[in-house]
């Protein structure tokens, strides 16, 4: 199977829709794990996208804390306004559709699917010294996660955990082969709001057959998705942190 996998979309249509693009249609299913709103300015558009495009999404920290299910006193002002804005935002139809997404660990054939941590969607894997911890948690020898916004991931040996690498600025694609020993804790990266300092989109292609795992990087339209993050009221700084990646 050839799977897209994507992460962190944040209401971010323009960079969704250069993803969609840029994957044309070389790929058997579309997944998710998690953060489909929360930030941007299309929370609408984009679950009605994963509602009939997606097969698997995952629950993010955002999904949870939009759709009413957590509170939200551990966001800061800027993520706890989107949430509010957002909470308003969206349709009925679309609010019943996150509070009913499955809260990761979700297992698919080979592989598993989570937002943070095995063991917390808020917890946020960035450090070998974190991954470390939780490896004995993993269910699968390939997990997929988000959470964090950094495109690449790590590989667990028994006793160390290494990066994997992931596109450089000015490379638009990293093919890594699985090795058949270690654990891998892979991250796409973020759709809709990059945080490693490259603010092009963010995804990956995986072929579970061949074993190849496939960092890509896409460049989109980001004054048009900052353009209506300020014409929707949402706070400015959520606008201005996508030009710069970070
Ligand atoms: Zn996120």
């Amino acid at each position: 199977m050839r799977y897209l996998i994507l992460s962190d979309i944040h209401g971010n249509w323009e960079a969704l829709e250069a993803v969609l693009r840029d994957a044309g249609s070389d790929f058997d299913e579309i997944l998710c794990c998690g953060d489909l709103v929360g930030y941007g300015a299309d929370p609408n558009r984009v679950v009605d996208w994963a509602r009939s495009r997606v097969k698997t999404v995952v629950r993010g920290n955002h999904d949870k804390a939009c759709a009413g299910l957590d509170g939200l006193e551990w966001f800061n002002p800027a993520a706890r306004d989107a949430a509010l804005w957002t909470r308003q935002t969206l349709t009925s139809r679309n609010l019943e559709f996150l509070r009913r997404l499955p809260q990761g660990p979700v297992a698919m054939d080979s592989f598993q699917l989570l937002h943070g941590s095995p063991l917390d969607e808020d917890e946020y894997l960035v450090s070998t010294f974190a991954v470390a911890q939780i490896v004995d948690y993993l269910e699968r020898p390939i997990s997929f996660f988000g959470h964090t916004h950094l495109q690449g991931g790590f590989l667990c040996y028994r006793n160390s955990v290494k990066r994997l690498d992931r596109p450089h600025l000015g490379e638009t694609r990293r093919i890594i082969e699985l090795e058949h020993n270690p654990f891998y804790l892979i991250n796409p990266g973020s759709v809709g709001q990059p945080r490693d300092g490259d603010p092009r989109a963010a995804y990956l292609a995986y072929d579970s057959e061949n074993r190849l795992v496939e960092f890509r990087r896409v460049p989109y339209d980001v004054r048009k998705s900052q353009e209506k993050i300020r014409g929707a009221g949402l706070p400015a700084l959520l606008a201005d942190r996508l030009e710069l990646g970070s």
